[in-house]
C-alpha cells in the first residue's frame, strides 16, 4: 500500500493498495432509511439509526473533499433511499463543486424521483440509477412492500426527462420470483435509451444457505435475454464499472449483466465505501469497516481522515467470500453500507 498525505490538494496522491489496484471510486450511503422494504434488501428487523449517529449533510461533504484530494474522482450517492435525506439536492449541489470530481452519479428506489429530477439535474447530477425489479405492478408491491410502481416509473421517465444520461435501470434478479421479468425488462431496451442492468442476488444479511434457491446466475440471466435475439457485445471501456454490457440488434438502450457472486470483478475493484453512520468500507461483501465518525466528531484533522481513507484501502481483500453454499454470513445490513 502506498499513500502520500492529502496535502497538497492540488496533486492528488492515490490510493493504492497491496494488489496494485488504485481506489477512485467513493460510495456513500447517506440513509440508512428506506420508504421501501425489498425483500433481498431489508432482511431481518428493521430498526434505524437514531438522527445523532448518521453523518451530518456537512460531515459528509467534508468527507467526500478529503477523498477527492486523495484522488477520488468517482462518487456515487446511495442508501438506504437517498432521496428520503432531508438536503439531499443541496449535498449533491455541493458535491458537485468539488474540485477533482468528474463523476457524481446516484442510485434511488425513483418513487420520490418525480419531483425530485429536475432539482437534482439543476444541482448538477448527469447520471442516476433507479432500481426496477418488475414490470409487473402487482409483483412490485410483493418484492418491496408498498404498491408504487407508478412512482417508480414516473421517476424513470422524470430522470430522462430532466435530461440525465444514461437512465440505469438496476434490477435484482431472484429465481421464483422475478425471473419472469428478465425478457419484459430487457424489451424496453428496444423502445427506450435505458441502460437495463441485471444484477445477481447477493445473499446480505440472511444465511447464504437460505437465499442459494433464490440466486441465479448472470449467464443463465444472459441465456434468457438471448432467447430475444442476438447479443451484441460492447467493448468494455476503462470507466465502466463492473457490467458486461451488450446491446439487442437495433435496440435504443443497453442490456448490462453483474455478476457479483459467479463472475467476481475484485480483482478490478476501485471502490470503498462510506456508511450512512460514518464508517469507511473496504468492501460491500464483508463485515470489515474503519471508525471514521468518532475521529471525525472529536476534532481530527484532514490528514488523520485522509490516513484513515489509506488504512482502508490498505485492509481491502484481494477478493470477498461471501459464498451461496457457506455459512460465512455478513452481518451487515446492505441499506446502513450503501448498495
Ligand atoms: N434505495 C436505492 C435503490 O434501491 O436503488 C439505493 C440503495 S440500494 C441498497 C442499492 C442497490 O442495491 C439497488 O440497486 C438494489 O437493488 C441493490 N441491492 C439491494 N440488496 C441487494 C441484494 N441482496 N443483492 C443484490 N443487489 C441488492
Ligand atoms: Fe430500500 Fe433500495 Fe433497499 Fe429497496 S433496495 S429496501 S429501495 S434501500
Amino acid at each position: 500500500m502506498t499513500f502520500t498525505p492529502a496535502q497538497p490538494f492540488h496533486a492528488p496522491p492515490h490510493l493504492t493498495d497491496q494488489f496494485h489496484r488504485t481506489v477512485s471510486y467513493l460510495r456513500v450511503s447517506v440513509t440508512d432509511r428506506c420508504n421501501l422494504r425489498c425483500r433481498y434488501c431489508m432482511t431481518g428487523e428493521t430498526r434505524w439509526l437514531p438522527k445523532h449517529a448518521i453523518l451530518t449533510l456537512e460531515e459528509l461533504h467534508r468527507v467526500v473533499s478529503i477523498g477527492a484530494g486523495l484522488g477520488i474522482d468517482k462518487v456515487r450517492l446511495t442508501g438506504g433511499e437517498p432521496l428520503c435525506r432531508r438536503g439531499i439536492v443541496d449535498l449533491v449541489a455541493n458535491i458537485c463543486r468539488i474540485p477533482g470530481l468528474d463523476d457524481i452519479a446516484l442510485t434511488t428506489n425513483g418513487t420520490l424521483l418525480a419531483g425530485m429530477a429536475q432539482p437534482l439535474a439543476r444541482a448538477g447530477l448527469g447520471r442516476i440509477n433507479i432500481s426496477l425489479d418488475t414490470l409487473d405492478t402487482h409483483a412490485f408491491g410483493r418484492i418491496t412492500g408498498r404498491d408504487l410502481w407508478e412512482d417508480a416509473w414516473q421517476g424513470i421517465t422524470s430522470a430522462q426527462a430532466a435530461g440525465m444520461a444514461p437512465v440505469k435501470i438496476n434490477t435484482v434478479v431472484m429465481r421464483g420470483v422475478n425471473d419472469d421479468q428478465i425478457k419484459p425488462l430487457a424489451l424496453l431496451t428496444r423502445q427506450y435509451p435505458f441502460h437495463v442492468r441485471f444484477i445477481e442476488y447477493m445473499p446480505i444479511g440472511i444465511d447464504p444457505r437460505q437465499g442459494q434457491p433464490n440466486f441465479m446466475a448472470v449467464d443463465e440471466i444472459q441465456m434468457r435475454v438471448a432467447e430475444l435475439g442476438e447479443l451484441l457485445p460492447i467493448d468494455h471501456q476503462p470507466s465502466d464499472g463492473p457490467a458486461q454490457r451488450f446491446r439487442l440488434a437495433g435496440a435504443a438502450g443497453e442490456i448490462g449483466l453483474i455478476g457479483s457472486m459467479s463472475a467476481h470483478f475484485c480483482s478490478r475493484c476501485n471502490r470503498i465505501r462510506l456508511t450512512a453512520d460514518g464508517h469507511l468500507r473496504p468492501c460491500l461483501l464483508s463485515d470489515d469497516q474503519v471508525d471514521l465518525i468518532t475521529p471525525l466528531r472529536r476534532g481530527a484533522t484532514d490528514d488523520d481522515i485522509a490516513a484513515l481513507f489509506a488504512e482502508t484501502t490498505a485492509r481491502k481483500q484481494g477478493g470477498h467470500r461471501l459464498r451461496f453454499n457457506e455459512n460465512r454470513r455478513l452481518r451487515s445490513k446492505m441499506a446502513g453500507i450503501g448498495g
